[in-house]
């Protein structure tokens, strides 16, 4: 049994994403299959696959530094084709996402998208979930023949925790012909937080009525900006013309599964965090050390939004863009204290 974990650019060890995936990839490969890490690029450090359970690295090696989702797809197609793996796995980002698809189209091969979790049914197919209709229901796919399938995987939802190495990795460069002439990369720019999709954002911040005006919405909408995440509101807040009825979180908003949660000035009513179930870490920052949102917080900080918020946000403009992780920094998710760690 071979499984196929093919990072993009962003997603490669010890990016938290890709590790993830590798760790998905053993536990379905478990106890006696391998895992084949694809990077989609030369400027990685090969050993980290290595150390969290891949048997064979590929390297994609690419003019550029790094393979896009067109080059990696030509570079890929004939060796999948000769292999033959069960699955492929990738993360449902924009380039996991081109790439899944274009390799499904180009090898004839299942294609289950976006999906939230994926285990074996009782021949030991692979079958995953997705959420459906606003997250509302879940519904479940699995492939009906014996061709490869290729899975896409939110980030954040896959189950397993990055696991360490068993046997030495072999990294193999496959060479990469140039990138097909017929389209041209223009760049990338960055979402700005009150138009990233609240659904499909790692990192959420979300204003409530403690943030006190429109004006105290743009610190939000900043720190949001500066973590890479979007932005939300409670109902009192959309209420109260500070954001837009399509920021709202809850019970008659969004249904939101980011990886990392801020709330500020919000008190926590089981309206709103019905629709924030599902995230990860949660940071609270509130000035009433007795609001519910506490008793859901895994950091809590005690605090006027007006002096946090601006802290928080000139120490986050001190660090390099690459460095601004949300999780590592707020919550120590790695079990350290990072910079901006505010636990009482
Ligand atoms: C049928 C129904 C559906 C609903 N659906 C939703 C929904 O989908 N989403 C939703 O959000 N709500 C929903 N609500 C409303 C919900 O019940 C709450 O009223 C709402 O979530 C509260 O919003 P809030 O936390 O912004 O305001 P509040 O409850 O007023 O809380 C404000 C918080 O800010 C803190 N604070 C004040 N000043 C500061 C400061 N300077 N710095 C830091 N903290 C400060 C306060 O201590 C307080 O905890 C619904 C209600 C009903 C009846």
């Amino acid at each position: 049994m071979s499984v196929w974990v093919i990072l993009g650019p962003g997603e490669m060890p010890p990016a938290s994403g890709g590790l993830a995936l590798l760790a998905e990839a053993r536990r379905l490969t478990e106890p006696a299959g391998e895992v084949t890490v694809v990077l989609a690029g030369t400027a990685v450090p090969v050993e980290a696959s290595a150390a969290h359970g891949a048997a064979r690295i590929l390297v994609l090696d690419a003019a550029d530094g790094w393979a896009g989702p067109i080059v990696a797809v030509e570079a890929l197609t004939d060796r999948l084709r000769q292999e033959c793996p069960e699955a492929c796995l990738l993360s449902a980002s924009r380039w996991g996402s081109e790439v899944a698809g274009r390799l499904a189209a180009r090898l004839g091969a299942a294609l289950l998208p976006g999906c939230v979790g994926l285990t074996r049914d009782g021949a030991g197919r692979l079958e995953g979930t997705r959420p459906v209709y606003g997250s509302r229901l879940v519904a479940r796919v699995a492939a009906t023949g014996e061709s490869l399938q290729i899975v896409t995987l939110r980030p954040g939802s896959e189950s397993s925790s990055p696991g360490t190495g068993h046997g030495p990795a072999t990294a193999e460069r496959i060479p990469c012909t140039g990138r097909p002439d017929w389209i041209r990369d223009l760049g990338e720019e960055q979402v700005p937080p009150e138009a990233l999709d609240l659904g499909e954002a790692d990192v959420v911040v979300a204003g409530g009525l403690g943030v006190g005006s429109r004006q105290g919405f743009a610190l939000v909408e900043e720190l949001a900006g500066l973590l890479g995440g979007a932005m939300g509101a409670t109902r009192m807040a959309v209420d109260a013309g500070w954001a837009p009825f399509a920021r709202q979180i809850g019970l008659t908003g969004r249904i939101i599964s980011p990886r990392v949660y801020v709330a500020c000035g919000i008190s926590g009513s089981p309206h709103h965090m019905d629709g924030v179930r599902q995230a990860q870490l949660v940071v609270a920052i509130n000035t009433d050390r007795h609001a519910p949102i506490f008793t859901y917080a895994d950091v809590g900080i005690q605090g006027d939004v007006r002096e946090v918020l601006p802290a928080l946000i000139a120490a986050l403009r001190r660090l390099r863009p690459e460095a601004r992780d949300a999780a590592a920094l707020l919550g120590g998710a790695a079990g350290m204290p990072g910079p901006l760690d505010a636990r009482r």
